[in-house]
């Protein structure tokens, strides 16, 4: 089975956004560690909205001067030993400051579709353009909506085909999630390994010029939510993610329903998830053995419980499954761009 490991190369959107050296840089170099150790190239959908704005307030701030450095050091570097950078866009940036030594985060537009065609065309265009500078293989074709926002996709459809961007990551099999910033709804995503799309991504079409690789999914118990709440209270340092700041709050009816009700969520590296990492690929070898099993997680959301966890996944599996990148798949014709 084909292995995909995506990272979202961001800070947090909550009030505290974490900083650049720890919860994007430091956290990466920690997955770094494990991933030189076995030779694993991932794919990392880099915030590119986020160093754009490093690069506009770097003048008058230095300490965004270094961090601005961090960060375009560290993705050359990926990029170089080739690791696949790749667009993820969150269009909050343009809406929010740097004032008072702060990132002052609006969330008011975080959806891309929240915003006007011809910004999302700007939005699309400059940011590819923006992430091609650190990218040796310059091959910008793939997108995750932030958040997992991706919907409605027609209003975003056309900026990313004049874009030469086709590829989408961003659906997984259930999802759902809607709040005062957020909305994503894949109830009615389709059950197959890949498929080509149109107008929305959960609605195949053979003849679409977009193909959708979903990220993996996993069916959870609320039982899994408890402990992870429980977890977050026993305070153990096992569990204590990487990153130093904090995510946008979910609504109360949400964390309820993770509570009450089973629901399916992202196979995922991050945390207390990276629990059931092996669970989850084995189910996918037996149920959808053609699918690609496409993993994410957030180097800020890591543990070292996560990262152990994830280590004893890659010792046990990587003799007979491959890690790939989305580049690699393109380059050896597992995935083809449509006509
Ligand atoms: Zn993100």
């Amino acid at each position: 089975m084909n292995i995909v490991l995506t990272l979202d190369y961001e800070l947090y959107f909550g009030s505290e956004t974490g900083s650049v050296s720890t919860s994007i840089v430091g956290a990466t170099e920690k997955l770094l560690s494990v991933l030189d150790k076995f030779d694993i190239q991932a794919v990392f959908f880099v915030d590119v909205g986020f160093v754009k704005r490093l690069a506009d307030f770097k003048s008058d701030n230095p300490e965004l001067q270094k961090d601005y450095e961090l960060i375009t050091d560290q993705l050359k570097k990926l990029s170089e030993s080739g690791h696949d950078l790749q667009l993820h866009i969150h269009p909050h940036w343009e809406d929010s400051v740097y004032e008072n030594g702060k990132w002052n985060i609006d969330a008011g537009r975080y959806r891309l579709a929240d915003w006007s065609e011809n910004k999302i065309r700007e939005i699309v265009a400059s940011y590819k353009k923006f992430l091609e500078r650190f990218s040796v293989t310059n091959n910008v074709f793939v997108f995750r909506a932030g958040g997992w926002c991706i919907q409605p996709f027609e209003k975003i459809k056309s900026a990313l085909k004049e874009n030469g961007v086709w590829l989408d990551s961003t659906v997984y099999q259930g999802g759902y999630q809607e709040d005062e910033a957020r909305y994503f709804d894949f109830r009615g995503a389709p059950t197959q390994a890949k498929w080509n799309f149109e107008d929305d991504p959960l609605d195949p079409d053979k003849s679409g010029s977009f193909v959708e690789i979903p990220i993996s999914s996993y069916k959870v118990s609320p039982f899994f939510y408890w402990k992870l709440a429980f977890t977050k209270l026993l305070d153990n340092p096992k569990h204590k993610t990487f990153g130093d700041g904090g995510p946008l709050p979910a609504s109360k009816k949400w964390i309820l329903q993770k509570l009450l009700l089973p629901s399916n969520t992202v196979v995922s590296i991050d945390g207390y998830k990276a629990s059931f990492l092996e669970r989850a690929f084995d189910l996918y070898q037996t149920d959808k053995p053609d699918a690609d099993f496409v993993i994410i997680g957030h180097p800020k959301a890591l543990t070292e419980y996560s990262l152990q966890k994830f280590e004893e996944f890659v010792a046990k599996y990587e003799g007979q499954h491959q890690f790939h990148t989305f580049d690699g798949l393109l380059e050896e014709g597992s995935i083809e761009k449509p006509e």
